[in-house]
């Protein structure tokens, strides 16, 4: 059975000798201003297949760190999901197309990781019929086990504006046990967790302009990504990610740090997953250069760190544990990611003191929500106020969506509207006293004390709402 690790290499092997030229993982800080992280593979590659730079190599193949905000609350909960995962990706810049695209990512699967032909599923874009021609006759696919998708599945773009076209995908059927019938297929919702996307091919063809027409790029391009860790389950035959060699050992030592057992509730799953997952992006995004901070990508980082020490108190523990746990992401990662050694101290250094910074107040702000949340049950209003979601983050360092799970889970209705309401009040009054004091002219003064109001301006939303798009 293949490791992680040796999935990773096999795949950089396999196009090596398809005349890939083999580049690193590039950061998860894109080169890109409309982009907040890396989302996929592709994202490096961007200026290649808009036309605006000439591809070095024509044909590249890389293994791309990614993370998704916008997977984030399911990670955990669905088998698939993760913020920080793998890419696998193959690309063609003006090079082969559709037909070696769709038959070499068959031949890697098939005989490379010898995955079973008969679990196979493919869909292709509604109107692609070339796509699905080649899926039949080169791969011998039955044409049953063929779906035709729309847009939301079988279109890509990397942004509102940008590089687009139809995709294909390939997908693992994990068996009736997870969810529709006979009937089923993929992209039926009773039916998610039953068909597993492992690979999406995408034919890169068009640039979607600012006014939204499409113009055909320079030259037809190949971007393929496929998710590491869903492939290694697969090849691993295990009903998760979280399962695999990739992360398992992370979930094992968590469990040591914390006392608790994976695979005894599904509480207690639920927490060591997040903490498993979020461990692995929050190594990744200090290694890359991230601080947390209160906007843009150190919100980012900021988030996910203290949802995982939360997750840590859920199980029990009352330590800073969560600084330990670099330790083994580094153990699985090095081989890959050489750097991620090299900067481990550091890593650990700049999690164990926001690590401590939170824990500092989590207990007080935890009773906090705790007694709101009891007050607001027996009143029969059943919500919290923006005035509490606001002194939650303000006084506690309470991410809102940290306040939100919480009530989640409680069953307790907050609204993010009221939040903002507050912080914007907030910023006005941190606006106004500059302006007094800019009057007076006592100009240290103000620097230190907008440093300081700065801090607490929170401008997350904003910016990850524009910026995590795709
Ligand atoms: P899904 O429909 O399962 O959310 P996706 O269509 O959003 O996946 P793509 O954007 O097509 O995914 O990305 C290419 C591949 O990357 C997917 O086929 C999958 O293998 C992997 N992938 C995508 N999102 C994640 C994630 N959050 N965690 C792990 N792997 C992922
Ligand atoms: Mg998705
Ligand atoms: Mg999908
Ligand atoms: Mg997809």
């Amino acid at each position: 059975m293949l490791t992680g690790n040796e999935i990773r290499q096999r795949f950089v092997e396999f196009f090596k000798e398809k005349e890939h030229k083999h580049y690193e993982s590039a950061s998860l800080i894109p080169d890109d201003p409309t982009l907040l992280l890396t989302v996929a593979g592709m994202v490096p590659f961007k200026p290649f297949f808009l036309g605006q730079k000439e591809a070095p190599n024509s044909r590249v193949v890389t293994y791309q760190k990614c993370i998704r905000t916008n997977d984030l609350e399911n990670v955990g909960k669905t088998a698939r999901h993760h913020t920080f995962f793998e890419m696998l990706g193959n690309f063609s810049f003006g090079d082969y197309f559709k037909e070696e695209a769709i038959a070499w990512s068959w031949e890697f699967i098939t005989e490379v990781l010898g995955l079973e032909k008969e679990k196979m599923w493919i869909s292709v874009f509604t109107t692609d019929d070339e796509a699905e021609k080649i899926w039949i006759e080169k791969c011998n696919i039955p044409k049953e086990r063929i779906v035709r998708l729309g847009e939301e599945d079988n279109w890509w773009s990397a942004g509102p504006t940008g590089s687009c076209g139809p995709c294909s995908e390939i997908y693992v059927d994990m068996g009736i046990e997870y969810g529709g019938d006979e009937n089923s297929k993929p992209g039926d919702p009773e039916a998610d967790d039953r068909f597993l996307e492992i690979w999406n091919l995408v034919f890169t063809e068009w640039n979607k302009k600012e006014d939204g027409t499409l113009e055909p790029l320079p030259k037809k391009n190949i971007d393929t990504g496929a998710g590491l860790e869903r492939i290694a389950s697969v090849v691993q035959k295990k009903i998760n990610n979280y399962e695999t060699d990739l992360i398992l050992p992370i979930i094992e030592e968590a469990g040591r740090l914390t006392s608790s057992e994976y695979g005894k509730t599904e509480k207690t799953d639920f927490s060591l997953k997040v903490i498993a997952d979020h461990i692995r992006g929050i190594s990744f995004l200090i290694n890359d250069g991230v601080l947390p901070s209160n906007e843009g990508r150190g919100y980012v980082l900021r988030r996910v760190l203290r949802r995982a020490v939360r997750h840590g108190r859920l199980l029990g523990t009352s330590e800073n544990f969560l600084y330990k746990l670099v330790d083994k992401v580094v153990e699985i990662m090095k081989g890959a990611y050489p750097e991620i050694l090299e900067n481990m101290e550091h890593i650990k250094k700049i999690i164990k003191i926001e690590e401590e910074k939170f824990s500092h107040t989590l207990g007080q702000g935890m009773q906090m929500v705790n007694d709101e949340i009891e007050k607001a049950k027996e009143s029969g209003e059943n919500k919290l106020s923006g005035e509490i979601t606001f002194k939650l983050y303000d006084t506690y360092g309470f991410p809102y969506e940290l306040t939100e799970e919480i009530c989640e889970e409680k069953d307790v209705e907050v609204y993010l509207e009221e939040f903002t309401a507050k912080m914007e009040e907030q910023k006005k009054r941190a606006r106004s006293a500059r302006e007094v004091v800019m009057e007076k002219g006592q100009d240290s003064f103000v620097e230190e004390f907008y440093d300081k109001y700065g801090k607490t301006v929170f401008e997350g939303y904003e910016k990850l709402q524009n910026k995590s798009i795709v």
